[in-house]
């Protein structure tokens, strides 16, 4: 059974996107499943399968999400984002980018507009997934 956009989803949030490193989710077609694996801990299982790696929302090393962040807050006021800025020059972009509740600096209203964003690209990388898992 193919993987569904839920799975998907989850695999290409969570996905670290390095091989040699933190590990990489795949799909292999031949079994039609999602998996994960890593240079340090290497599932075998596919090795002579059909495999593809699956995209990284946010792939380590990349500050692919904080450069999509720093571009995002531009809408906001000035005001706001210097606070943003100075927050994330002392703690990070990874924690500025998180709600207040979690250590972070965004208000509720805030966080729903940047999960929007998220979201948004969430699906546009499913989508893209979709065309690998079927080749
Ligand atoms: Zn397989």
């Amino acid at each position: 059974m193919p993987p569904t956009d839920r799975m998907l989803t989850g695999a290409i949030a969570a996905n670290p996107g390095r091989y040699d490193g933190a590990g990489e989710y795949r799909y292999c077609r031949t079994c039609d499943a999602i998996f994960f694996t890593r240079a340090a801990q290497p599932d075998t299982k596919h090795d002579e399968h059909n495999v593809v790696a699956l995209p990284a929302l946010n792939q380590d090393g990349s500050d692919r999400l904080s450069r999509a962040f720093k571009v995002f807050i531009q809408r906001w006021s000035e005001t706001r984002r210097d606070e943003i800025e100075r927050f994330a020059q002392r703690r990070g972009w990874e924690l500025a980018m998180e709600h207040a509740d979690g250590g972070g600096a965004l208000s509720d209203e805030e966080v729903a507009q940047w999960r929007q964003v998220i979201e948004a690209e969430l699906k546009r990388l499913v989508a893209e997934s979709r065309a690998l898992l079927a080749d």
